[in-house]
């Protein structure tokens, strides 16, 4: 495959999206010599702060989006329900992973499909239109269930759980797409978060076991013991494949439930993910950084676990207002906090990676 020449230092990274992994590839891309753009709508645009300048322009303002990419040699992307407009107005050469990873992954009718043809096992779902529609879905898949958007959802937004097919009757439809998604009976959930280079070498990171709190991430943790491990061959040979059936070139994430019968596909995310970050401490090279290596045409570095045991605990709503008191425990706690300005309950401060060399 055809590869470009690596982005010399001093070239410029834009970065579509203002969130908190926006800041942190803009971390790792100014520590490899890069200067950095960010563009989102305006807001609390915490990647702002690590970035050279920022774009706080609306997705659908087309010149705006054309002045930003006129000055990146390399234009990525941290969130991925960047409208599809939007990105057509950015050059596709530089538009790095190729666009058409946010196209599957911004549909969770469309992803499931594409990772159902290429081997993986997703919950038993239905498309969802209308409130006969539901009804329907409730009578075939059964109960419990989960009634997702198909499009804009995250963190658990745009999701109603269903527990009887009464229940399902009193659902009030959102007007918009859907899924229907059988309710998993899962022992734990893991991701596979991989970094692949444009002439096809893959890195994949250990998996972590990861706990959610409504929906949300909440803990990851390492080892993710022996039920995750058993599953991480298929569940990585899956990932692999998306990797490569897009062309995949950066970080890609693949969430799976470990069940009783082998890895069950929940979504994939074409970025880098919460259940990474304990990469920056906990691995040879982080996410971050491989994906700021991937899309500047650098080597991948290495993506081996550090440590014997690795947490990462998000730090969520007003408790990132008493947070450095984390820095006083014991156990080498390294704290992020994201430069939030307003701890909403629910919103994402920060987290805190704590590692050790004894095994737990
Ligand atoms: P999602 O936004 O689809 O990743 O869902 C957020 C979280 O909700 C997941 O990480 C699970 O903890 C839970 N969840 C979502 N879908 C299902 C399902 N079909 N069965 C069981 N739990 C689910």
């Amino acid at each position: 495959m055809a590869t470009r020449a690596p982005l010399p230092p001093g070239s410029t990274i834009g970065i579509l999206g203002g969130g908190q992994l926006g800041r942190m590839l803009a971390m790792s891309a100014v520590q490899l010599g890069y200067r950095c753009i960010g563009y989102a709508p305006a807001g609390d645009n915490v990647a702002a702060s690590a970035c050279d300048d920022f774009f706080e322009n609306g997705w659908g303002d087309t010149a705006a989006l054309a002045a930003f990419a006129s000055q990146c040699d390399v234009v990525t992307w941290e969130f991925e329900n960047v409208p599809l407009a939007a990105v057509d107005a950015i050059p596709a050469n530089l538009l790095t992973p190729h666009p058409k990873a946010l196209g599957v992954a911004q549909d969770r009718l469309q992803e499931k499909r594409f990772v159902e043809e290429l081997g993986a096992r997703c919950a038993p779902y239905a498309r969802v239109e209308s409130e006969e529609d539901l009804a329907r879905a409730v009578e075939r898949i059964g109960t419990p269930g989960i009634l997702k958007t198909a499009r804009d959802g995250y963190d658990g937004k745009g999701q109603w759980r269903i527990a009887s097919a009464h229940e399902a009757e009193g659902i009030r439809f959102p007007g918009r797409p859907c899924v229907y998604e059988g309710m998993v009976d899962f022992k734990a959930e893991f991701s596979i978060i991989l970094a692949r280079a444009s002439d096809g070498t893959i890195r994949i990171w250990d998996s972590t076991a990861n706990t959610h709190e409504g929906g949300m991430l909440a803990v990851s943790l390492l080892p993710a013991g022996p039920t995750v491990e058993a599953q991480l061959e298929e569940a990585r040979d899956i990932a692999r494949k998306t990797a490569n059936s897009l062309g995949y070139v950066g970080v890609l994430t693949l969430e799976f439930f470990a069940t009783a019968n082998g890895p069950i596909f929940n979504e994939m995310a074409p970025r880098v993910h919460n259940s990474g970050h304990w990469t920056i401490e906990g691995a040879a090279t982080s996410q971050f950084e491989n994906h700021i290596r991937a899309i500047c045409e650098l080597p991948l570095g290495g993506t081996e676990t550090r440590f014997a045991a690795i947490e990462m605990r998000n730090i969520v709503g007003e408790d990132a207002l008493s947070a450095h008191h984390i820095l006083a425990e014991e156990g080498e706690p390294h704290l992020h906090l994201y430069g939030k300005r307003e701890a909403n309950a629910g919103r994402k401060m920060g987290h805190v990676t704590r590692v050790s060399h004894a095994k737990p």
